[in-house]
């Protein structure tokens, strides 16, 4: 596996056969894991019991050892895929979704999100840290027991440097997030919003991509997801998660989740550098949760526009009818 990065769009590309799995294994190794009490990363348990367990990925697309040295192959730049590639398995039960979990459960999950970007955060070779989730056959998830993925990469991926771009171009000129003022306006208006748990508010973005693209974004500003604290705070985000991942479930049982946060800071030369200076007030962590809808060949195509069928006010309005607890 090597990375390239398209010279015209600034895009990292990892290229190479990645290790898949030919079909669902059995017994899940998810559960062999938890059972043989093989090396985990973090062990995060609730009330004595198993429940949240980190381990390195079975088939990784990146690998810890090495540096991430760039070379040069004419005007193009490559460089060795180095990173760090984890599970977190949400819950030691085989047969429970996320979307089952109780909020304590689900505040333990947000945990390990946190810290293990805080961990990884830690090596300096790591730009940024990805915290994602497929859930469902059509999002590829790799096993039915609910888990979540970590990957450390030694770039930023694409999407969020074109969030970090903008978020500072709007801050330089009017010295305001543009994540706040989103969720200020979207506050104000109310024709998007969802739902909300204390201080965190979810929302249908005013140009979803897809059908019920719903983000999660806390109402103070911060830039960084792993300082969310523990406490009551943590567990109202959890709330906010659960709740709003079964009102999904009723439209869409497949779906994507991503945490956006900001990258690692520690570097201090390189192309990103100019980004820091104001990142700690430009850019605001927040969640997206991308359903997948049956007819998902029409989302985005070639022609690299989205299409999307729903208006993000209808989206929320029926997201707001539908009950998430029964
Ligand atoms: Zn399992
Ligand atoms: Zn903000
Ligand atoms: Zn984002």
């Amino acid at each position: 596996m090597e990375l390239r990065k398209d010279p015209i769009t600034r895009s990292w590309v990892v290229i190479g056969q990645a290790e898949r799995a030919s079909e669902r294994e059995s017994p899940c190794p998810l559960c062999l894991a938890i059972q043989s009490d093989s090396r985990s990363l973090l062990d995060l348990p609730l009330q004595g019991a198993p429940q949240v367990r980190v381990y390195p990925h079975f088939r990784p697309f990146y690998r810890v050892e090495g540096e991430p040295s760039r070379s040069a192959e004419g005007i193009f730049d490559r460089m060795e895929a180095v990173g760090a590639h984890e599970i977190i398995v949400e819950t030691s039960s085989h047969e429970r979704p996320l979307t089952e979990l109780s909020d304590e459960e689900i505040e333990r999950v947000l945990e390990a999100y946190a810290a293990r970007i805080a961990d990884l955060k830690r090596d300096a070779r790591f730009k940024y840290i990805t915290v994602l989730k497929n859930h469902g056959a059509a999002a590829g998830e790799e096993w039915p027991h609910a888990h979540s993925e970590v990957a450390a990469t030694t770039f930023v991926p694409r999407r969020v440097l074109y969030e970090l771009r903008a978020a500072r171009d709007w801050y330089r000129q009017r010295e305001r997030c543009v994540f706040c003022d989103i969720l200020r306006q979207e506050i104000r208006q109310q024709a998007r919003v969802v739902d909300s748990a204390g201080d965190y508010y979810a929302f249908c973005p005013y140009a979803s991509r897809v059908p019920f693209e719903t983000w999660l974004m806390p109402r103070v500003h911060n830039h960084q997801f792993e300082a969310v604290l523990p406490g009551e705070n943590r567990r109202e985000l959890a709330r906010l998660l659960r709740r709003i991942l079964r009102r999904l479930a009723k439209v869409s049982p497949n779906y994507h989740l991503v945490v956006h946060t900001s990258p690692s800071t520690l570097q201090t030369k390189g192309e990103l550098t100019e980004y820091w200076r104001t990142i700690a007030g430009d850019y605001h962590w927040h969640i997206e949760v991308l359903p997948i809808m049956a007819a998902r060949s029409k989302s985005y195509s070639l022609k690299e526009v989205y299409f999307n069928g729903t208006f993000p006010e209808q989206a929320a309005e029926r997201l707001r009818q539908i009950d998430p607890e029964t």
